[in-house]
């Protein structure tokens, strides 16, 4: 176990990329990912069940789908990028209307920050991501060593 505060997790050139829409926000980003196809092709994609299919409807590309969103398909996500299965984001929640799982959208966001996975949350974002040069490199994102965090917070309980 390394003793390093901060762990690298190399992203391959294949990026693992999760799309969750909601429904206000569905249309845009099928026709998002219609449109940017040639290079979403190159990447594993994933979603929550609704707009994975969609998506896989639309582009003809494969799209696993999770759970709908509001069924839980957020935290599948959420674990995914715990487990480092996912390791890019784009997420178009709807600022304008309210939703049943907003404690897990949140949580989604919030997730994604502690992994240091890009985020994209509006289309104009997902546009400067998909044409970063690191979409075609590898990437070291840094996340925090737990198991330093974890060990000092034992030792902090156990008076050490
Ligand atoms: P959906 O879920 O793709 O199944 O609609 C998205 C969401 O609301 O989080």
């Amino acid at each position: 176990m390394t003793n390093e505060k901060f762990i690298s997790f190399t992203m391959d050139k294949t990026k693992h990329i999760a799309l969750v829409a909601h429904d206000g926000k569905k249309k845009e980003l099928v026709e998002w990912c219609d449109k940017n196809k040639d290079v979403l092709k190159n990447h594993f994609l994933c979603g929550t069940g609704t707009t994975a299919k969609l998506i896989a409807e639309k582009t003809g590309l494969p799209v696993k789908g999770y759970c709908s969103g509001p069924l839980g398909g957020d935290q599948q996500i959420g674990s995914r990028i715990v487990e480092g299965g996912i390791d890019f984001l784009i997420f178009l929640w709807d600022p304008l209307e309210s939703q049943p799982h907003d404690p897990d959208v949140k949580a989604l966001l919030r997730i994604a920050v502690v992994y240091d996975i890009p985020v994209a949350n509006n289309l104009a974002t997902a546009d400067f991501l998909l044409g970063s040069k690191y979409m075609s490199e590898t990437y070291d994102r840094k996340v925090e060593n737990f198991n330093i965090t974890i060990q000092d917070r034992v030792n902090q309980f156990q008076g050490k």
